[in-house]
């Protein structure tokens, strides 16, 4: 039998990482944040010194990486947690994940973690409805107005969150887009709960 995937995708502050958490705890399932992945190679690329337009060497560093994000995110055994939460992370995430060798790197990386795992699991990011986990159970978009992404975002300022949008829209390797049978769920005015419940609805109506 094929494993239970519930794979999420949109952007920046439109939920995903508290309602996947949340689901997967109502759920007793695990639970992958992929951004946190991106971000670690991030930080570890600053941290070395790399130019970010050194693709070779970022991609080097990408296929060589172990990255762990439970239950704090570290690389090559280096904790970030705190880190790829910083501005210069904010500011070069999205340039390090629009190299496709890096792409290539963490999704393998990602498959390989839900296929290590003894039950469900909901992961969410970019193009994990798309790329990643194109045939999971459920897929769904997350959505709301920039206005309030931006006010849920207390760590990251709306210039830096409007110029991640748009390279996360526009790149040419699996850019963020909705998925034509995801569901589509707008966050602006709903609570964590009520997003969870409507989720988990559809999750039973499609069983
Ligand atoms: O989800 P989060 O905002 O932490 O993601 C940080 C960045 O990582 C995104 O802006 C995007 O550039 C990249 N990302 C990606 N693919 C994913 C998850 C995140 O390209 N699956």
């Amino acid at each position: 039998m094929s494993q239970d995937i519930i794979a999420i995708d949109g952007p920046g502050g439109s939920g995903k990482s508290t309602v996947a958490r949340t689901l997967a705890e109502r759920l007793g399932w695990a639970y992958l944040d992929t951004g946190a992945m991106y971000r670690a190679v991030t930080a570890e690329v600053l941290a070395e010194g790399i130019s970010i337009v050194d693709e070779e060497a970022v991609v080097a560093l990408a296929a060589a990486a172990v990255i762990a994000t439970t239950p704090h995110v570290s690389i090559n055994g280096r904790d970030v947690n705190d880190e790829i939460r910083s501005d210069p992370v904010n500011d070069n995430v999205s340039a390090v994940s629009a190299i496709p060798a890096v792409r290539v790197a963490m999704v393998e990386r990602q498959r390989a973690w839900a296929a290590a795992q003894d039950r469900g699991v909901v992961v969410e990011g970019r193009d994990i409805t798309t790329v990643v986990f194109p045939h999971a159970a459920l897929k769904v978009y997350l959505t709301a107005s920039f206005a309030e992404r931006a006010r849920r975002r207390e760590d990251e300022s709306a210039q830096a969150l409007g110029r991640r949008d748009t390279a996360d829209h526009a790149r040419t390797v699996s850019p963020l887009v909705q998925a034509a049978d995801a569901v589509v769920i707008d966050t602006t005015n709903l609570s964590v709960e009520a997003v969870v419940e409507e989720i988990l609805s559809c999750l039973r109506t499609s069983n």
